[in-house]
Order: structure tokens, then C-alpha cells, then sequence
């Protein structure tokens, strides 16, 4: 057994037993491998260093309360690498491989996975970048593929703390037909500029506006926006520049089962001060409440700043719940190990 403090798991690296990893060499990809030094011999002109040829995924794995470890929708985080694979034009990892790799990975490290009722799980981080040396400007022709994991804690102990967001209005996170829908570092570079001053300036997320117009609301700079209307509708910004976020989309059926009605459309800037609650979500903390949000000298106050909004909080337990085994999956979102 490992020897982890499970109760003192933050959000950070941390040795593991091992990563694994696949080469795309001569157009198709190797069997694979266990490796356990967490390192990378790569070629100095590599093209994910010079060119930014790198996408990312990130999912989790949780031990269920009957003791079984499953991993929530690996499929759809699968099908979104295809996506930016595609569109940095590199090596194509099908979804089978994906999943596959994914189980692999989180079965090498089933004792990392934090025990049920810790409320931590197993964060899962597959990484597909160009390793072939590239000078002139064009695809590599060596891919590595690497799915690593690491245990991390429960973000929210004792209940869901809102936090404050601030507009970017200088910075823009993508263009208006780049690469905001496809999860690549280049858009987290982009953005850690604005986040390191928004940061300092007391606002631990920022929200983003449409590149083009800057009237519409797009996404937090690594999580996507969604509001709760009064009458209790769940409207989430539809637009090119947004990240598919796996847990919005889960929310949304989450949302829609619950009977709520959901609606996916421009979400204009101006209507934030009608909203009943807004959160900021993804996979590392599913839903973050936002009770202010700042715009230059103008700030908007939506909910109470000391606890989350009932509808989110319900959202929250629910999507829990289905991962820690506790609630049906009638989605069939978890795939066991
Ligand atoms: C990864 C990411 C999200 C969240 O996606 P999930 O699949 O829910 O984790 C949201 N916005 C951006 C920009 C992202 O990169």
C-alpha cells in the first residue's frame, strides 16, 4: 500500500507509480508501455516545443462506496482529444486507445486512488504532443502519447465556497475562429498573463468575453460559465470560442433529468445581473459559485458571498453522487477499470 495523508491531498504533482506511454512512429502507434521515471528524453527541435503541437485532457477516477475504482466518461474526454488532434494536425488516437490507455494508467495506480468517503479521487492527465524533430514549419512525423495520474484532494471541504471573478477586457484567451474550442497549452499560455493579474488584484478566476464584440459572455479561463435564471432555467453561452466542457455537459443532462429547462445560446454580457446563481465548471472542482463579478469600475453582485445557491449545490451532490457510486448511473458515465 501506498503511505499518502489522504486527508491533507491538495491539487498538485505528485510521484506515482507510473505514466504510460505510446509513439506514433511510422503511421501507427507502439503497444505501450509503463514507465516509471517521470521523465521524457525528447529531441531538441521537437515540434511541441517549437510549434505548440500539444493538447491535453483531464478526467478523474473514483473509488465508488462498494470499493471499486471507475472512471467518469472517458469516452467523451476520448473524443474531444480526437478533436485537437485533428486540429493541430497531429497523430490520431482513436477513443478505443484513448479509453484503453486511460484504464491502463488508473488500473497501474488503483492504490493512489484516495479512499471512498475522503472525497478525493485519481486525476487523470493525458498529454499527446509532436516529439519528431521539425524545423521547417509542418507536422511532426513522431507523436508521444502519455496518460499520467495523480491522487488529489477534495477542493471543497464543509460545503461550496463562492469566490469573486473579474471581466478580462485587455486579453482575449482565443480569436473568434482559433482555437478556443479545442483544449490546447497555447490557450492556457494565453491566458496566464491576465490570470497572474487578476490574481494579484484579489480575483482567484476571470471570465472572458467574446474576442470579436466583447457584449457576449464566453468562459472562466479554464472553466465554463453557466448561470441559473430566476425561474430556474440552466443557460450555459453557446459559441465557437468555448471549451466543450465535459461538466457542463453532464450538468446539463443532470439539469434536463431534474426537470429543468436548458438552454444553450449567446449569452449577452447585460444579463448577468438577472441571474440567481452563476458558477464557474470543470472536472478538478466540478462547480465553483461566482457571487460578483467586476467589469472595470462596475460590479455585479448575484448571489450571497457565504454559501452556494440551492440549485447548484443539487447539481453538485447530484453529479457526486453518480461518481462515488452512491446515485444510479442511468447514463452509464462510469466505466469501471
Ligand atoms: C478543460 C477546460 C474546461 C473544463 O472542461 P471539463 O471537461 O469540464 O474539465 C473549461 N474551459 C477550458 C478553457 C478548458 O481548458
Amino acid at each position: 500500500m501506498v503511505n499518502i495523508d489522504w486527508s491533507s491531498l491538495g491539487f498538485q504533482y505528485m510521484d506515482t507509480r507510473c505514466h504510460v506511454r505510446y509513439v506514433w512512429r511510422d503511421g501507427k502507434w507502439s503497444d505501450g508501455e509503463e514507465v516509471s521515471e517521470p521523465y521524457l528524453n525528447m529531441h531538441i527541435a521537437a515540434s511541441c516545443l517549437h510549434y505548440g503541437q500539444e493538447a491535453f485532457e483531464g478526467l478523474k477516477a473514483f473509488r465508488c462506496k462498494d470499493g471499486k475504482v471507475r472512471i467518469f466518461r472517458p469516452q467523451a474526454n476520448g473524443e474531444r482529444l480526437v478533436n485537437s488532434a485533428r486540429r493541430t494536425c497531429m497523430a490520431p488516437v482513436s477513443v478505443e486507445l484513448f479509453v484503453e490507455a486511460v484504464r491502463r494508467a488508473v488500473r497501474a495506480n488503483e492504490d493512489y486512488v484516495p479512499p471512498y468517503g475522503t472525497g478525493g479521487s485519481l486525476y487523470i492527465r493525458p498529454l499527446l504532443i509532436g516529439t519528431g524533430p521539425q524545423l521547417g514549419v509542418a507536422p511532426a512525423r513522431e507523436y508521444t502519447f502519455i496518460v499520467m495520474v495523480m491522487p488529489v484532494g477534495a477542493y471543497y471541504r464543509g460545503g461550496l465556497k463562492p469566490v469573486r471573478a473579474l471581466v478580462v477586457e485587455d486579453y482575449d484567451r482565443a480569436a473568434p475562429r482559433g482555437m478556443g474550442d479545442v483544449k490546447v497549452g497555447g490557450n492556457y499560455a494565453a491566458s496566464l498573463y491576465a490570470h497572474e493579474a487578476a490574481k494579484r488584484a484579489g480575483y482567484p478566476v476571470e471570465l472572458y468575453l467574446d474576442p470579436k464584440t466583447h457584449t457576449y459572455i464566453e468562459e472562466f479561463a479554464t472553466s465554463n460559465f453557466l448561470a441559473i435564471t430566476k425561474d430556474g432555467t440552466y443557460v450555459t453561452p453557446d459559441s465557437h470560442s468555448v471549451l466543450p466542457s465535459v461538466t457542463n455537459n453532464t450538468l446539463q443532462q443532470i439539469a434536463a433529468d431534474l426537470g429543468m429547462r436548458v438552454e444553450r445560446r449567446p449569452v449577452p454580457f447585460d444579463e448577468l445581473e438577472s441571474f440567481a446563481e452563476v458558477a464557474a465548471c470543470g472536472t478538478a472542482v466540478v462547480a465553483t459559485p461566482v457571487y460578483e463579478i467586476t467589469r472595470g469600475d462596475k460590479v455585479i453582485t448575484i448571489s450571497d458571498p457565504e454559501t452556494s445557491g440551492p440549485v447548484l449545490q443539487k447539481l453538485y451532490d447530484t453529479v457526486q453522487g453518480i461518481q462515488y457510486g452512491v446515485l444510479p448511473d442511468k447514463h452509464g458515465w462510469c466505466v469501471d477499470i
